[in-house]
């Protein structure tokens, strides 16, 4: 190795330090060098090596080079539950007690290895892969990041819930009792005077098919609708209550948090990717961009998929491929000075990002920077000819007055035509979108002649550029607070680069003007076509379908499922002009608008809106919730302030039922509590988050006996045996002895949870070409023994041994090999990317009744109405503005886990030095930040890295349950615990809209998410 004079120089400047450290600080040097001698406790430690760590798993025997198994340990691999990046795991538990004692990296797969090993090496050589064997160094090394290493405390936390819990005083009262699983069923679904405070409706009642919830508005759909269902995310079980919800229930109300998560991301997504059904989004193909921006997400510090994309970027940019900037009003991990000049952090403004992009656009535009191949393909025959990986829109022309693009129908063109686009070629002659093989006009703004006569028309892009030159760059900059020269020189570099250039925002964008921020951000990447290329954007490589229609078993449909009918609760995706109220009102000749609260077009059904709609009735009201695993008042911003006390009025809601592990801020104000199976002791499939280029599918399942109470024929009680139970009391469809139909028809039972997740496995490992078959070998070393009695008596005999191939690697993963063809990604986006959105262009705004832009466009935060914010708001009584960022430790449930605690243990406030100053506050000082929406108590850190006029707080502290108060359970008292309300809970002071009457916390004016950055706030020296 090299030893430079430089490198000697800094190893002298060291030592120099640590010298003067151990003599700073004798006594405590004494005791470090005691300890290494004796171990931490004052006594001898285990091993000189590990010192008192467990002992390894495993070791390989030095002179035969075998893999040496630890016979008190047992490994596996599973699915991590830390945060919902979902990583598959490998897990160390002690066979006799069964107890998880270690977590690390599932080498098979993709979320957790670079490259993940393939999938057909065998257990034996995987686990050898991740020794010194053969010295490969770090090539196959496959970690969980620190939260997933420490989340396995959850397991055996005091604050579980490990029986059925119900409400013994007031809701909220905090005090239960616990009774039989079976008497909880029988409560739920029947009902009656329950709690002594009166009838409660039970869902046998509820579920009503056939009355209309509200005669005089039957489009609102049945009485059964007065059932919300709600769960956190994907976590590989949320297909089963889905399917609860929609098709066995019948309610038209189910949703989860995305709404008051990222789903402003999403929804711009799903503008520009032309999918406002998955809201497909797509990543940088991380391994081989070779510029790539960062706003509203930080590698390394939160966005998903969170270890890997950090993991990667400090790799790329430690190598050398990658160089990047990170436009956020807040520095975090995600810059590092190891890299040098090899990553940028630019502040900029909250709630501003959508001007840096304008701004982007139309430099790019102005200056001819963008992709012209690409932009000018207008249809299948463009891309055939120019050897692209996709087209877009760009090129198709708009009919200025009614927002829609014009087709072959319009032109009066033949039938098979008839739907196509309409492109002008080199000439100016409208051809059909798909048949023009050669560059089609990019700009247009004119008029053509159609069957009707001349129309008015804009190609997509020239509404684009329209849209973009409403301000200059001067004037983008201000608003934005980043220079001019900036702006353009990341335009220039951006569109240095070819296809190997990317802008990602994934977890960002949570301000009022969310929708159009990120649409206006993901637009870069469709201006320097990099979709579908490497380097560029990748969408994701997919899953093996677990529960859809499978190779073996059909997860999606059985004997007299239910279609829900009706308005969704927060009044997504129904046009408001198909409403009985629209008819009403115009019958009456009064104006339709404004609504009494925002209907949204295109807005998947969004939990924001569903409490706040309950609580005001419009549409309708509920009459009973079911949660799974969420927390809707500690993650919605302002959402505690608005509803958190009518929540605790049973004549308000008359029936909550929460299933949970834990107790948390929401679940504390339910009717009964359902304990559940936590971590490594559920079953599950999910699917890595986009930004995986390989197609992949983790498999969930109990390494570990689940701890809480059993059912009478004993069953652990979880999320899925507590819908069976109610499903089979109520003899809904879809539950019982033959309900999952096989490929033959024939039908199979679903009673137990295994019924389900053992046939979806079936799917995985059947998809395409099958798996091979499970070695002895490989069902011992990977623990599968352990459930093979399951598999063998719930599936077919050539299933079994696939199926647990599968289990015994974690899932079932594409090999990396498989993740390219040549430049281009493997798994692409097959849809065309819409520079103009024609759903976004004709719909109405029911506030305002006009149309909203088609394209990505300025606006500033505002109200529901269009009220900018800084006008209810300004800034002589609010200078600063409140923005948050994710902790690259804590998660907003990981505060239980003492480890976690002990490094993280509060989250202080962050403030620009210049900020603090004028306030007179130091670092440590105590200081109340003040919004519209209430006031917390922090603690001060002044820091140069937080741009000037803006505090920030890390998301995930400040809780009030999770353990913060102890509950009372059958008389037994639990302690308080304060560590776990340890700083600042960020959404309790977030903002309500002021103008939108009743309970509506502040969102996104287009699409409804969460507004939780961006506030209005100032500081006060406590
Ligand atoms: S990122 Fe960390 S905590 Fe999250 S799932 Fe992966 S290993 Fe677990």
């Amino acid at each position: 190795m090299m030893t430079t004079r430089r490198n000697i120089l800094k190893g002298a400047v060291a030592l120099g330090g640590a010298a003067a450290f151990v003599g700073g600080y004798s006594e405590t040097g004494k005791r470090l060098a005691k300890g290494l001698a004796t171990g931490s406790s004052g006594t001898a430690p285990l091993d000189h090596i590990t010192i008192n760590a467990h002992a390894p798993e495993y070791r390989v025997d030095a002179k035969t080079g075998d893999l040496v198994m630890n016979p008190d340990q047992q490994i596996s691999f599973t699915m991590c539950q830390g945060c919902n990046t979902m990583c598959g795991l490998r897990i160390r538990s002690d066979k006799e007690t069964g107890q998880v004692i270690r977590v690390a990296g599932n080498p098979y797969h993709p979320l957790s290895a670079d490259a993940q090993i393939p999938y057909s090496t065998p257990v034996r050589e995987a686990l050898l892969s991740l020794t010194r064997k053969g010295e490969s160094g770090l090539d196959h090394r496959s970690t969980a990041c620190g939260r997933g290493n420490a989340m396995l405390s959850q397991m055996n936390s005091p604050h579980r819930v490990l029986k059925c819990l119900k409400r013994d005083g007031p809701r909220g009262s905090g005090k239960w009792k616990s009774i039989p699983f079976e008497q909880l069923v029988e409560e739920v679904v029947e009902g009656g005077d329950l709690f002594g405070e009166g009838p409660v409706e039970g869902l046998r009642a509820i579920r009503d098919l056939k009355t209309p919830v509200d005669p005089e508005n039957p489009e609102y759909g049945p009485k059964a609708n007065q059932l919300a269902v709600i769960h956190a995310t994907s976590d590989g079980r949320n297909q089963f209550i889905k399917r609860f919800a929609f098709n066995c229930f019948g309610t038209r109300n189910y949703g989860h948090h995305g709404s008051y998560c990222g789903f402003a991301m999403r929804a711009g997504s799903g503008a520009v990717m032309g999918d406002f059904k998955k809201f497909a989004h797509g990543k940088p193909d991380f391994e081989n961009t070779e510029f790539a921006i960062f706003i509203g997400s930080a590698p390394g510090n939160a966005g998903k998929p969170y270890k890997r994309s950090g993991r990667m970027v400090a790799e790329a940019r430690t190598s050398g491929k990658l160089n990047y900037v990170v436009v956020d009003p807040v520095l975090t991990n995600a810059t590092s000075y190891a890299a040098k000049d090899r990553d940028h952090w630019v502040p900029i403004k909250p709630g501003t990002d959508a001007a840096f992009a304008m701004g982007m656009i139309r430099w790019i535009i102005d200056n001819e920077r963008y992709d012209a191949k690409f932009l000018s393909n207008a249809g299948p025959a463009g891309v055939k000819a120019t050897g692209e990986a996709g087209w877009s829109n760009a090129t198709h022309l708009v009919n200025v007055k009614s927002g829609k693009l014009l087709t072959g129908m319009d032109m009066g063109w033949a039938e098979e035509q008839a739907k196509d686009f309409v492109a002008l070629d080199a000439s100016g002659t409208a051809v059909s979108h798909k048949q023009l093989a050669t560059a089609a006009t990019l700009f247009f703004d004119g008029s053509v002649e159609t069957a009707n006569g001349p129309v008015a028309v804009k190609t997509s892009l020239q509404i684009l550029a329209d849209e973009a030159r409403r301000f200059s760059l001067a004037e983008y900059a201000e608003l934005c607070g980043i220079k001019p020269e900036m702006i353009e020189a990341l335009a220039q570099e951006f569109t240095s680069h070819g296809k190997r250039a990317a802008i990602n925002n994934h977890g960002g964008m949570m301000s009022s003007n969310g929708f159009y921020t990120a649409w206006s951000v993901l637009m870069l990447n469709v201006l320097i076509g990099n979709w579908n290329w490497k380097g560029g954007v990748s969408v994701s490589g997919g899953a093996f379908p677990a529960f859809g229609k499978g190779p073996r078993y059909n997860m999606k449909k059985f004997p007299d499922m239910v279609k829900p009918k009706g308005v969704f609760l927060s009044r997504s995706k129904f046009p408001y002009k198909k409403t009985s109220e629209f008819k009403r009102r115009t019958a009456a000749g009064e104006s339709p608008y404004p609504t009494k609260a925002p209907w949204y077009p295109f807005s998947p059904p969004i939990f924001t809106e569903y409490l706040t709609s309950h609580f005001d009735g419009y549409p309708y009201k509920l009459k009973a919730m079911i949660s799974f695993m969420t927390n809707p008042l500690y993650g919605q911003a302002g959402l505690n302030a608005a509803i958190g006390e009518k929540m605790k009025d049973p004549k308000e809601l008359g029936l909550y039922v929460a299933i949970d592990g834990f107790i948390n801020e929401t679940s504390a104000l339910a009717d009964y509590i359902v304990p559940d199976s936590v971590m490594y002791e559920a079953w599950g499939w999910a699917m890595p988050w986009n930004g995986t280029v390989t197609k992949c599918s983790t498999a969930r399942w109990p390494i570990s006996d689940p701890k809480q109470a059993k059912t009478a024929d004993g069953q652990p009680v979880t999320l899925e045996m507590f819908l069976i139970a109610i499903g089979k009391r109520m003899e809904l469809p879809g539950f019982g002895d033959k309900v999952i139909p096989d490929s033959d028809g024939t039908l199979h039972p679903l009673n137990r949870p295994e019924d389900w997740y053992l046939r979806a496995g079936a799917n995985v490992a059947f998809a395409g070409k099958p798996v091979a078959e499970a070695s002895d070998d490989d069902i011992e070393l990977a623990g599968v023994g352990r459930i093979m009695p399951d598999i063998e008596q719930t599936l077919k005999p050539d299933e079994q041994r696939r199926v647990a191939y599968v289990y015994a690697r974690g899932g079932r993963m594409e090999d990396y090999a498989k993740a390219y063809d040549g430049e281009k990604l493997t798994h692409a986006y097959p849809k065309p990317l819409m520079v103009y959105n024609q759903k976004v262009g004709t719909s109405v705004n029911t506030i305002s009744g006009k149309r909203f832009v088609g394209v990505p466009t300025w606006y500033p935060q505002q109200l529901a109405d269009g009220t900018p914010l800084r006008e209810v708001y300004p800034e002589n009584e609010w200078p600063l503005q409140l923005t948050s960022f994710k902790s690259n430790l804590q998660s907003s449930y990981s505060i239980a886990s003492p480890v976690l605690r002990s490094i993280q243990p509060d989250n202080p406030v962050s403030i620009n030095p210049q900020d603090a100053e004028k306030a007179g506050v130091k670092s440590g000082d105590k200081v109340r930040i003040v919004t519209p929406g209430g006031s917390q108590l922090a603690t001060a850190l002044v820091r140069n890295g937080i741009a000037p006029g803006v505090v920030a707080i890390p998301h995930g502290y400040g809780h009030w349950e999770l353990g913060a108060r102890g509950h009372n359970i059958d008389g037994a008292q639990q302690p308080d615990m304060p560590e776990l309300a340890a700083g600042v809970a960020l959404n309790l002071i977030g903002l309500q809209d002021p103008h939108r009457g009743g309970h509506a916390t502040l969102g996104d004016w287009v699409v409804g998410s969460a507004a939780r950055q961006a506030l209005p706030a100032r500081i006060e020296r406590a």
